[in-house]
């Protein structure tokens, strides 16, 4: 199963991709982790998208592109797998279609997880992220607090706030979302392969919403 999960910054796309893989067996695809470590690795494209994440502002499309497509296209490639975070603009989407083509890959569903504004900004000055770079692992002070606080459960290592979690810069990314996701739904409507899912409330709750959209 091919699935694409659209949301605003925070609304619990992470969290529902991760379930969809442990429970169904797909990869895991966030272009939003790929290019942190690329980042840390401070490799030549981290290099490039550093200054942009650190702003709130999208990766330019180029950069996106190429790290989805090498990995699309290397033979050990994911054959079922969720997006998460991947495709952000339309043309992105269009690239995406492209290289599903040329790997007779067709998705199954995108599905557009539906959070307002208020509740993201909420959601995401509350988001604490585990430092060790191998787990990642991120709660919420609020609806998924750690077991100790400021330690991550899986690791124990280190929680804490990314750049791009901070109020001001979460405000950029709800704008930056809004002005372009709208084409986004709009290109996976006429393919008919959008669904819309309310990401509000307790995440078993919003994963049977999507696991019944999914029809699985
Ligand atoms: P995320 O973890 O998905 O919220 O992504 C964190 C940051 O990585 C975003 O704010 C962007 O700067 C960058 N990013 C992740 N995915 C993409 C994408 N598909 N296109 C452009 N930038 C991206």
């Amino acid at each position: 199963m091919r699935i694409i999960l659209i949301g605003p910054p925070g609304g619990g796309k992470g969290t529902q991709a991760k379930l969809l893989c442990q429970r169904l067996g797909l990869a895991h695809f966030a272009t939003g982790d790929i290019l942190r470590d690329a980042v840390k690795k401070d490799s030549s494209e981290g290099a490039l998208a550093k200054p942009f994440m650190a702003n709130g502002q999208l990766v330019p499309d180029a950069v996106v592109n190429e790290i989805v497509n090498s990995r699309l296209r290397a033979p050990d490639r994911p054959a079922d797998f969720v997006m998460d975070g991947y495709p952000r603009t339309l043309e992105q989407a269009l690239a995406f279609d492209t290289v599903l083509k040329q790997q007779a890959l067709q998705l199954d569903a995108v599905i557009y997880l539906k959070v307002e504004d208020e509740e993201i900004v909420r959601r995401n000055s509350a988001r604490l992220t585990c430092i060790n770079p191998k787990c990642m692992a991120t709660y919420n002070t609020v609806s998924k607090p750690p077991k100790t606080t400021g330690r991550c459960d899986l690791c124990q290592q280190l929680l804490y706030q990314r750049d791009d979690d901070k109020a001001e810069t979460i405000r950029n990314r709800l704008q930056i979302f809004h002005e372009r996701h709208q084409a986004i739904l709009h290109h996976y409507k006429r393919q008919g392969l959008l669904v819309e899912v309310h990401g509000c409330g307790d995440i078993e709750a919003i994963y049977a919403a999507v696991i019944q959209s999914l029809k699985v």
